[in-house]
C-alpha cells in the first residue's frame, strides 16, 4: 500500500527511473536483511529469530495484535504496526491480559483488507472469533499453551510492594526469562535508578503463588481449553517431556512447540524457514498439561483472596507467599470443615 500511494498515478517518474529505484531499494533491503540476521544471531536463540523475522513480516503487511507490557508493567493487548515495535509482545506474560477495545480494531483493520495477525491465550483467540462471527481470511491467530492467567489485581499490589521496597519504579519485567547456558527459568524485574530484582522464578514471591495456581483468574480452573482441540490456527509454547538425548543443547535452551490447527496454519506454517522435527500429538499431550489437564483450585485460594481483600497486602504477602511463610495446617486449609470448626473453636475459647 505505501509503494502504491508513493509511485501511482500522478507522479512524475517515468517506468526506467522508477524500476532502478525499486532495484535499489531491493538491493538496500537484501543487504540489510544479512545485516539484521547476523545482529539478532548474537543476541536471540534460532527460534525466537525465526518468531522474530515471522512476525516482522506480519508487521510490514499487517498488523500484529498482542500482549504486552505498559509504562506501569501492567499487561494489555495491543497493536504493533511495525517491526521495531514487535520486541514488546516477546516474552511470556502469565498475568491476564486487558483486552481493550482489540477485537474491534482487529475488524476495523480487516475491514479496510489489512492482514492481522491474532496472538493470544486461547479464551481471547475464541472471543475473538466469536466476536467477529466468522472467520475471515486476512486474519490469522496463534493461541498460546496457557495454564491460567494470574488475577491482575495481585500483580498490580505485587507491582507497588516491589517498588516500595526498592523506593523506584519498576521499568520492566521478565516473568521467565533465562540466563545463557542456564535451563532455569528467572523472574526479573529492573527499577529506575538501575536497581534490579531477579530470582528463579520458583524462588520469587509472584513465582510461589503463580506455581501453586493461588491467584489464577476463577475460569482457569475450569478451562475448557485445555485440550489439544484449540482455536487458533497456530499454537505457540514450550515443548517438555522429549527423550534426554534428544538434542540436549538446545534442550537446555530451550525447545518450542507449534501445533498447526488449520489449513490456514498450515500453509504459513510452510513457508517458514524453521529448524523443525515432527513429533506426535500424543508425546505433545504428555508432556504438557497445558494441553490435556485444568490447574486444580489450590485450599488456600479462598483464604487468600479473603485476606487479599481484608488486609494489608504487606500481611496477605507474608502469610502467603514468602519463603518463611507459616505452615499451613491441613486442617486449617480453607474449604476444609474440620479446619473452620477448629477455627470457631478456638475463638470460642478466646
Ligand atoms: S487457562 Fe483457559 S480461561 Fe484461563 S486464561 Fe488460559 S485459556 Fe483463558
Amino acid at each position: 500500500m505505501i509503494w502504491t500511494d508513493s509511485f501511482g498515478e500522478g507522479t512524475t517518474l517515468n517506468k526506467q527511473k522508477r524500476a532502478d529505484l525499486l532495484l535499489v531499494m531491493v538491493t538496500f533491503f537484501w543487504g540489510a536483511s544479512y545485516y539484521l540476521t547476523n545482529l539478532c544471531l548474537t543476541d536471540l536463540q534460532p527460534m525466537n529469530l525465526n518468531a522474530f523475522r515471522f512476525l516482522s513480516a506480519f508487521a510490514v503487511l499487517g498488523v500484529v495484535f498482542g500482549a504486552a507490557t505498559d509504562e506501569q508493567l501492567h499487561v494489555r493487548h495491543i497493536a504493533v504496526h511495525s517491526a521495531e515495535e514487535l520486541p514488546r509482545l516477546r516474552g511470556t506474560k502469565p498475568v491476564q491480559s486487558e483486552i481493550g477495545d482489540c477485537y474491534q480494531k482487529v475488524r476495523y483493520y480487516l475491514d479496510r483488507g489489512r492482514r492481522v495477525l491474532f496472538s493470544g491465550t486461547p479464551c481471547q483467540v475464541d472471543g475473538l472469533y466469536r466476536y467477529l462471527g466468522e472467520h475471515p481470511e486476512n486474519l490469522l491467530t496463534c493461541d498460546v499453551l496457557c495454564s491460567g492467567a494470574a488475577s491482575p489485581g495481585v500483580w498490580a499490589h505485587l507491582l507497588q510492594t516491589m517498588a516500595y521496597i526498592k523506593q523506584h519504579e519498576p521499568l520492566s519485567v521478565q516473568f521467565f526469562g533465562k540466563l545463557p547456558g542456564e535451563r532455569e527459568r528467572r523472574f526479573h524485574v529492573a527499577f529506575q535508578g538501575g536497581g534490579v530484582y531477579d530470582a528463579p522464578i520458583g524462588r520469587s514471591d509472584f513465582g510461589r503463588g503463580l506455581l501453586r495456581g493461588l491467584f489464577l483468574r476463577p475460569a482457569c480452573h475450569a478451562c475448557p481449553y485445555v485440550t489439544a482441540d484449540r482455536p487458533g490456527d497456530l499454537t505457540l509454547g514450550s515443548f517438555h517431556g522429549l527423550p534426554k538425548d534428544f538434542y540436549p543443547e538446545e534442550q537446555k535452551r530451550g525447545v518450542s512447540l507449534l501445533l498447526v490447527n488449520s489449513p490456514k496454519g498450515a500453509h504459513v506454517f510452510d513457508t517458514l524457514p524453521l529448524k523443525r522435527e515432527l513429533r506426535t500429538l500424543d508425546e505433545a499431550v504428555a508432556g504438557n498439561p497445558a494441553l490435556r489437564s485444568v490447574t486444580c483450585i489450590p485450599a488456600e485460594r479462598s483464604a487468600f483472596f479473603e485476606a487479599f481483600v481484608h488486609q494489608p497486602f504487606h500481611q496477605v504477602q507474608h502469610r502467603f507467599l514468602a519463603a518463611s511463610r507459616p505452615r499451613v495446617a491441613p486442617a486449617e486449609k480453607a474449604g476444609s470443615k474440620r479446619g473452620l470448626l477448629q477455627r470457631l473453636l478456638r475463638r470460642k475459647e478466646k
